[in-house]
């Protein structure tokens, strides 16, 4: 498993994509999901699975390795919601503000952040053309503001304040700042250990 092997990005957000090429780029070299891929139906029910199929779909339709992320939002309150549906949480094609208002709506009763804890998950699954895969998990504790706070990241950024952190939202951090702390950063960081093993 040489590290210069091409391997295509399976994910088809480009936010997401562009975070993966931030944190790994200067170490594998990484091609462009082709566009005419088709979007892959996630349908299982954990973030490895999910991750898993997108992987699989990459390497059928390019020959090359291909590394994918599924990731999400575990809300204690919310009883780990939205987890792996958190791209669809306000549905099928709900943009990044109708989550963050539908996720701020559902914890409207519960003004204490002891009461509003949550942490972001990600699964990368690395799979090779003849089916040796690799997988790496990261998470990062935090809980939900009041309110979006910070233009910076995507998705739930603005309304994630990690625990670990001077009390900034994601939204509010460096990419950088992110990426140190995050579940995608830490996923990522641990594949790259396990390729060097
Ligand atoms: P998927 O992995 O493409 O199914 O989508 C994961 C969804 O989880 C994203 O669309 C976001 O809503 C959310 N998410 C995952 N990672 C992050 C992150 O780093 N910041 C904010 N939201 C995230």
């Amino acid at each position: 498993m040489g590290e210069r092997t091409r391997i295509v990005l399976a994910s088809a957000n480009p936010k997401k994509a562009a975070e993966i090429v931030e944190i790994l780029g200067a170490h594998l070299e990484l091609v462009p999901r082709p566009p005419e891929v088709p979007e892959v139906i996630e349908d299982d029910d954990t973030f490895e699975g999910n991750s898993r199929l997108k992987a699989v779909a990459l390497v059928a339709a390019t020959g090359l390795a291909a590394v994918a992320d599924d990731s999400g939002l575990e809300v204690d309150a919310l009883d780990g919601g939205p987890g792996v549906w958190s791209a669809r949480y306000a549905g099928e094609h709900a943009t990044d503000a109708q989550n963050v208002d539908k996720l701020l709506a559902a914890l409207a009763d519960r003004p204490d952040p002891a009461d509003r804890t949550a942490r972001f998950r990600a699964v990368v699954v690395l799979r090779y053309p003849d089916g040796a895969e690799i997988v790496s998990a990261g998470h990062v504790e935090g809980h939900i503001a009041h309110a979006p706070r910070g233009p910076g990241g995507f998705g739930y950024d603005p309304v994630f304040v990690p625990a670990e952190g001077d009390g900034r939202t994601f939204g509010e951090m460096t990419q950088d700042e992110k990426h140190a702390i995050s579940h995608r950063g830490r996923a990522l960081r641990s594949l790259l250990a396990q390729l060097d093993a």
